[in-house]
């Protein structure tokens, strides 16, 4: 029986691409995403893949989907959280809103999709997660104090749960992409973009199928020896 993984935001940008790579490697995908069915439905229709929609910054949401997904299909070995938000603006004009949608998001959510399934992987002794941060988590981006503190919240998660979790065969990685082609790149304004694009040292944005090879290889057995790193996948970005 296949591997079965779970990959939120799976079903549009980097997530889609995670989700048709990890199928493609044989493992069994359930897909999740939050409002846009019509983009969910035609993925699973193109691709296959078992997609089942809620909202990951709720922690009740989690746990019930998580449950019928392992009620299902099985234990959860494989977690893939990649669904994430921006909400940009300089801190002194940023909401409380925009602050709390997106730690709750991008962070909460860490405990809410991995502490149902972390309890199985450790009775089973075997587990991979990939939470996805990014590169401004490690050299900031002005407008994102919130993503910023939230992408960068995560890779002290992965560490800590890395260090409780190594003798049941459990990994916990991230991966940190930089700016990597998909809808919420492609929302940046384009003078701003073409800026960016000029400070990276391959001189072009990333592709999604590119930050899906490093989750492929992150949660193979052949990486059971990395745990609580951080795969920045940026283009040389972070070498300027
Ligand atoms: P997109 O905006 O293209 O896609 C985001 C995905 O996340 C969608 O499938 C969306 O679901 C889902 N999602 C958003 N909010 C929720 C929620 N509350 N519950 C469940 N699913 C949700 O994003 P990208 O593919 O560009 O980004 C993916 C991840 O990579 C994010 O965590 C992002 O922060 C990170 N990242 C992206 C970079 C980039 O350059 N693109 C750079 C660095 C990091 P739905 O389809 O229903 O809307």
């Amino acid at each position: 029986m296949s591997r079965l993984a779970v990959v939120t935001g799976g079903t549009r940008g980097i997530g889609a691409a995670i989700s048709v790579a990890l199928k493609a490697k044989g493992y069994q995908v359930v897909a999740n995403y939050h409002k846009n069915n019509d983009a969910a439905q035609a993925f699973a229709a193109q691709h296959n893949v078992h997609v089942q929609g809620w909202d990951v910054s709720d922690a009740a949401g989690c746990q019930a989907n998580l449950q019928a997904i392992q009620s299902k299909y099985g234990a959860v070995e494989i977690l893939v959280h990649n669904a994430g938000i921006t909400r940009d603006s300089f801190l002194h004009k940023m909401t409380p809103d925009m602050w709390h949608q997106v730690i709750q998001t991008n962070l909460n959510s860490c405990f809410y999709m991995v502490q149902p399934v972390i309890e199985s992987m450790r009775q089973n002794g075997f587990g991979r997660i990939v939470l996805v941060s990014s590169v401004n988590a490690l050299k900031g981006q002005m407008g994102q104090t919130n993503y910023c503190a939230a992408k960068a919240g995560i890779i002290g998660f992965a560490k800590a749960l890395a260090l409780e979790s190594a003798s049941k065969d459990i990994t916990v990685n991230v991966i940190a992409p930089g700016y990597i082609n998909t809808e919420m790149v492609q929302a940046i304004a384009q003078p701003i973009l073409d800026k960016i694009v000029s400070q990276i040292p391959k001189s072009r944005l990333g592709t999604a199928q590119e930050i899906a090879h490093g989750v492929s290889f992150l949660v193979s057995d052949e990486a059971a020896y990395i745990t609580g790193e951080t795969l920045n996948m940026n283009g040389g970005l972070y070498l300027r």
